[in-house]
């Protein structure tokens, strides 16, 4: 269906989650489509996001287990980790992965290029010496970490970087109270370096459910993560052994050997020539668009981290999936924000979708809540005093579940199925009459009778 009057009928800029999507699902539809990316193929999730740190999560369990092998009988030579071992094969999985990006596109019959595109103008994009035209330009850029200003900050790595340190640092301090802070806390601690946290705030991950933020706090200071709320850094120096030495805001001073900062996430249009178009910019320098990923220029669509509404793969994938639908399929969707699950891969991991209590607690007028909080069964035998922490919202007039929420092994994998539930309007009843699997922690989702 490649049109005449341009070069291409949809010109992709950014090969990550979104983008990568968009191009292929529009080529399937038969449309000319071109990719243009300056960096790695997958984009965050795949390179410096999601997958790699899955994997480090994974390493850093087996702690978790060594520690909890002795109750069951097995005797264990004293563990030790290979830091080199982990950070190469997790890169040789993600190179892996690069080359089945690059295949899907190339077998859906996506022109990719390789390099910086730049915005001429409507309908136009270059690349290098070239100028390509395009009846419809996607920005899916993504977006970049942003580490505010101090002195010392050049001595500050982001996520960007931890995937490819040279040596595993012994002590750490990651700073920040979002995703990223509590994942990779959790990944230190548990591959064995003195582990800091340090959050402006009282108590980390804002936006969840308090019982969970209480209890993963809880949690990983029993693991011995050190956690530091209501601190700032105040200035980083480096010490001539590579040391640093790190002010916080209420005088105390830290010795590490990395500091990681994990506070937000920027939308990515620098270079990108929006001077060129009508594109508008919110505040915090997101891409404005509609509700169907339209910009000010009526040419060029948005989607992803880089308009920052929902910063999650799935979010931009399924963006992704609207605007084809629209664009090439005679669709006219709005993509649903609604009830998104999320998983938060600390250590216990948290899973969660729907309202929080305090949120349920807004909005509606009478409000149930089911709670439960006990030892896993693997901790009877290893002796740990790790508590899975399961919690129900439920709004008493209409008796639908408004909120699931999890701490806890598994808690990502449970929710998931739960998120289905929601989304389907479950009922407090609906879940009393499922029957539960035994022995699992997951039925006590449907065993919880009493509201506290
Ligand atoms: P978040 O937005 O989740 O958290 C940023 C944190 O940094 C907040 O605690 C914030 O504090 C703090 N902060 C912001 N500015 C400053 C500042 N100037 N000084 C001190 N602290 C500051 O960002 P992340 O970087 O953790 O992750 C980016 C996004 O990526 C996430 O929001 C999430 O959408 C996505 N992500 C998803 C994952 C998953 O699905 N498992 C994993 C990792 C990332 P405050 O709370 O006070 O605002």
């Amino acid at each position: 269906m490649a049109s005449d009057r341009y070069d291409y009928d949809l010109f992709v800029i950014g090969a990550g989650s979104g983008g990568v999507r968009a191009a292929r699902m529009a080529a399937g539809q038969g449309v000319k489509v071109a990719i243009a990316e300056e960096r790695y193929l997958g984009g965050t999730c795949v390179n410096v996001g999601c997958v790699p740190k899955k994997l480090f999560v994974y390493a850093s369990e087996f702690s978790h287990a060594f520690r909890d092998a002795a109750g069951f009988g097995w005797t264990l030579p004293e563990a030790s980790f290979h830091w080199p071992t982990l950070r190469d094969n997790k890169t040789k999985e993600i190179e892996r992965l690069n080359g089945i990006y690059a295949n899907l596109l190339d077998n859906a019959g996506v022109t990719r290029m390789e390099g910086t595109a730049t915005i001429a103008g409507p309908n136009r994009v270059r690349m290098g010496d070239a100028e390509y035209s395009a009846r419809h330009i996607l920005l899916a850029t993504g977006g970049w970490p942003f580490i505010p200003d101090f002195p010392g900050r050049e001595h500050a790595i982001s996520s960007n970087e931890v995937f490819y340190l040279d040596s595993f640092p012994r002590r750490v301090l990651v700073v920040g109270g979002g995703y990223i802070a509590v994942e990779f806390a959790g990944i230190f601690q548990g591959l064995g370096a003195e582990t800091h946290v340090s959050y402006r705030g009282p108590l980390f991950l804002k936006e969840f459910d308090q019982d969970l933020r209480t209890g993963l706090a809880r949690q990983m200071g029993e693991q011995g993560v050190k956690l530091h709320f209501e601190t700032n850094v105040q200035a980083i120096n480096k010490n001539a052994d590579g040391s640093l030495d790190v002010s916080l805001s209420d005088g105390q001073q830290l010795k590490v050997d990395c500091v990681m900062y994990a506070t937000g996430r920027n939308a990515k249009t620098t270079g990108l020539g929006l001077e060129n178009t009508a594109v508008e910019l919110a505040e915090n320098g997101a891409i404005v668009v509609d509700e169907q990923f339209r910009t000010a220029e009526p040419s060029i669509y948005a989607l992803g981290d880089v308009i920052d509404r929902v910063q999650l793969t799935p979010v931009a994938i399924a963006e992704a999936m609207v605007l084809v639908a629209n664009l090439y399929n005679g669709s006219d969707e709005s993509m649903d924000y609604d009830t998104i699950p999320t998983a938060v891969f600390s250590q216990p991991t948290i899973g969660t979708v729907g309202l929080t209590e305090a949120q349920a607690r807004e909005q509606f007028a009478d409000v149930a809540i089911y709670r439960t909080e006990f030892r896993p069964m693997k901790q009877t035998l290893a002796g740990g005093s790790d508590k899975i922490l399961m919690k129900l919202v439920v709004d008493k007039a209409s008796d639908r579940v408004l909120g699931c929420h999890m701490l806890g092994e598994a808690a990502g994998e449970i929710i998931q199925g739960l998120g289905i539930a929601l989304k389907a309007g479950a009922t407090k009843r609906d879940f009393d009459r499922t029957v539960g699997i035994h022995p699992t922690a997951a039925e006590e989702f449907v065993t919880m009778r009493t509201p506290i």
